[in-house]
């Protein structure tokens, strides 16, 4: 068997997700059990490359290639939390990168929209997603999120993992009434992270966390 550190194979993936969730995630203050659930059930090895597999349950962001990273198993968490999803929401993700929060989306039941700019991480992830079975539930695009999907607006629910200077007005116009945006706002180094409620009244804006995201960027690559 190889080295879990350098090769293909993890041993005991299952355990060792439980074990991420429990010292990373629950013991930080998340106690939605669905979200628990879909963060142990997600095969988070399979999304990173295979040379880092070993490190797939570390406490941190890891780099997948083309200055993209996939966020912090925590953070995933937490975004899944704020953002509420139930079953038959559609949810639009900008930024798909490795594809790990966009499947945990999926997990939660959510029908998820998915745009990234980047055309070799867009194909890179899509046979992923095939690979793994949830291509159906992962509608994805290579476009620019600053656009959003107006096609399929509005949504119960928009997660934006890049993070612009302001919030797109774009992007809350695409969102139900009564649903979260969930961002990292801010600049390059240090975010905010902001869940946006639009509500009857107008919107509904509070700070949570200090995050830190790739930005996110305007046109194609
Ligand atoms: N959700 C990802 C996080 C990927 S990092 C995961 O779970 O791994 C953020 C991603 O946002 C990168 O792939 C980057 O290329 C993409 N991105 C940055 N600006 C963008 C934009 N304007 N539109 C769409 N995707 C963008």
């Amino acid at each position: 068997m190889t080295h879990p550190r350098y090769g293909e194979n993890v041993t005991d993936p299952d355990s060792r997700r439980r074990q991420m969730v429990e010292r990373q995630i629950s013991s930080r203050g998340i106690h939605n059990r669905r979200v628990l659930e879909a963060l142990a059930a997600v095969p988070r090895e399979r999304f990173v490359p295979p040379a880092l597999r070993g490190s797939a349950f570390d406490d941190r962001a890891l780099p997948i290639g083309h200055g993209v990273t996939i966020s912090q198993p925590y953070i995933v968490a937490l975004m899944s939390e704020l953002a509420q999803i139930e079953a038959g929401d559609r949810v639009l993700e900008i930024g798909t990168g490795s594809g790990y929060q966009a499947a945990v989306l999926v997990e939660l039941g959510a029908e998820v929209y998915s745009v990234e700019r980047i055309a070799a991480i867009y194909e890179q992830t899509r046979r992923l997603f095939e690979e793994l079975g949830i291509a159906e539930r992962v509608h994805m695009r290579h476009g620019d999120g600053f656009e959003g999907w107006p096609e399929h607006a509005p949504f119960a629910a928009i997660v934006l993992t890049a993070a612009p200077d302001e919030i797109p007005p774009t992007l809350v116009e695409q969102l139900a009434l009564g649903g979260r945006l969930v961002a990292p706002v801010g600049g390059r180094w240090v975010q905010s992270l902001v869940v946006i409620e639009r509500t009857e009244a107008g919107e509904e804006r509070r700070e949570v966390a200090d995050v830190a995201f790739v930005p996110m960027l305007s046109g194609l690559a």
